[in-house]
């Protein structure tokens, strides 16, 4: 076992409450409803690991699978332009750019490939100066969700769930690689899925991601991050702000 990386949010108290960042070879889940924040942390991820360790990166490069369509490359920009003020170092957003391969996913089936896709290209940069130290897959559940509403049973859907997942753990143990999927919240109560507050994908998820972030919104540009349910971390709760800059305290 490679020695786990952990990757900064760029928000101390998000760090702090997962003992220092993002950790490697595990599942982070981040769930919430529509509009809290997932989405912007994984953007800020993808821009955080290719910082040096001292900076709170993992000098590593990053996969996104990304299955509706809502990576910005513009926000990328205003996030690197916020790491250079906040660094007082001059950052080229096309570097950054550059080391951030998205795979749009159009089904369930076609993400669950991906993931062989984003293998085969983290073999190949193995050992280059930026190995692939992230995989993000936003949303993991949209496309499962959607595609079994009314069709299949619950039983197939979380059968297909579980592999993908048991596909993205062993990516982030063979890669020594931070792996951070989203699942939305509903805000209204779901026939299909049942309980409202609990995230879709419920116990498979439950059991699988190592840790699980619950994202709410707060006053303004303010967002709870709560820990739960970690193995080996206190429950906890942090204080985020989503700026223009990206992440912060
Ligand atoms: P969904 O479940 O619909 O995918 P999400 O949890 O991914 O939602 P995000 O898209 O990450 O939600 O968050 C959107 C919010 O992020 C906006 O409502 C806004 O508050 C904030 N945000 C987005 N872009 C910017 C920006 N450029 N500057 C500041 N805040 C921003
Ligand atoms: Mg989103």
């Amino acid at each position: 076992r490679k020695l786990v990386g952990k990757l900064s949010t760029g928000c101390e108290e998000f760090n702090e409450m997962m003992g220092g960042g993002i950790e490697s070879q595990s599942i982070t889940e981040m769930y919430g409803e529509f509009g809290c924040g997932k989405t912007q942390v994984a953007h800020q991820l993808a821009v955080n690991v290719q910082l040096p360790p001292e900076q709170g990166g993992l000098g590593g490069s990053v996969v996104i699978i990304d299955t509706e369509n809502t990576f910005r490359p513009e926000r990328i920009t205003q996030m690197v332009k916020g790491l250079s003020e906040k660094h007082g170092v001059e950052y080229d957003p096309e570097e950054f750019l550059k080391n951030i391969h998205v795979a749009r996913a159009y089904n369930s089936n076609h993400q669950i490939l991906l993931v062989d896709s984003a293998s085969e290209l983290a073999n190949e940069l193995k050992d280059s100066d930026m190995p692939v130290r992230l995989l993000i897959v936003d949303s993991l559940t949209a496309h499962f969700r959607a595609e079994y509403i009314g069709r299949g049973t619950l039983a197939d859907r979380q059968q297909k769930l579980n592999k993908h997942l048991h596909d993205i753990q062993r990516f982030g143990d063979l890669f020594n690689s931070c792996v951070v999927v989203t699942n939305q919240v509903m805000s209204k109560p779901d026939a299909f899925f049942g309980d409202p507050t609990k995230p879709i994908g419920g116990h498979i998820l439950g059991h699988t991601a190592t840790f699980r972030l619950y994202i709410r919104k707060s006053k303004g540009d303010k967002r709870i991050v709560k820990l739960i349910d970690s193995p080996n971390l206190p429950d906890g709760e942090a204080i985020m702000s989503i700026t223009t800059d990206g992440l912060s305290d």
